[in-house]
């Protein structure tokens, strides 16, 4: 008789990794992470910023490791150390998307029924790395895809929210306001990014999107407190400590 073998620890060379995973608004239990998928440029103002031309062309996608993202709600207390080898270290505040029950080729109709719950994140760009790599033709990934790139508010449950498809997304840096912009501005709509995704994978539940950051992406220095958030959702709170 077939018996599943639970993944024991003597069945690894050395102790598993630890799951990854993110907290959740109102429940002691975690949302454990799968995946980070992020959308490239999807608010005209950020296209422009960053000396594209804003046509709505098809969504594209770059991902993070799972085990980049941390807790950063604002009773989390949460910094991170300035990264390595960047001399432009860029906050985006994005909104992101819990998928709690996977499939491919989801419809776009049908593609918020697979939504867990919703949270604000960053995604913290080494841009010089990002920009050097663009110009050579190589992957963006070193750009992206760093230790604890990834900080996260509070999933909230969007059995609660509802799904949000407007709403302040914003975010201040010792204060000072810096990216201010609205859900209904994006181009490529939460239900649209699902189903380009899962046409081209299959999403999963603990698959993290991550939606895209409006206009005004800038440095962040050591000592620098950043706070931002996304309305209707919730905010986050991070502090950059010295390399
Ligand atoms: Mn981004």
């Amino acid at each position: 008789m077939y018996a599943p073998r639970l993944p024991m620890s003597r069945d690894y060379l050395m102790p598993p990794p630890p799951t990854p995973s993110a907290a959740v608004d109102g429940d002691a239990r975690r949302f454990a992470l799968r995946r980070v998928l992020c959308v490239g440029r999807n608010y005209a103002a950020h296209a422009r910023e960053m000396g594209q031309d804003p046509a709505r062309e098809p969504p594209f996608f770059f991902a993070k490791p799972a085990d980049a993202v941390f807790d950063a709600q604002p009773s989390a207390d949460a910094s991170v150390a300035y990264p390595p080898l960047t001399e432009n270290l860029h906050h985006e505040i994005e909104l992101a998307v819990a998928i709690g029950s996977g499939g491919r080729e989801i419809p776009s109709a049908q593609a918020l029924d697979h939504v867990f719950g919703y949270a604000p994140a960053l995604d913290l760009t080494r841009r010089d790395l990002q920009k050097a790599a663009k110009a050579k033709g190589h992957p963006w990934e070193f750009g992206k895809a760093f230790d604890r790139s990834a900080p996260l508010g509070a999933l909230v449950p969007a059995a609660r929210s509802g799904h949000p498809t407007r709403g302040r997304v914003w975010l201040e840096v010792n204060g000072e306001l810096r990216q201010e912009g609205d859900l209904s501005e994006l181009i490529w709509s939460v239900a649209e990014v699902i189903a380009e995704l899962s046409a081209s994978i299959a999403l999963a539940p603990g698959d993290l999107i991550l939606t895209g950051t409006p206009a005004g992406v800038g440095p962040l220095v050591p000592g620098d407190e950043v706070r931002g958030g996304v309305e209707g959702v919730g905010d986050l709170a991070l502090k950059i400590r010295g390399g």
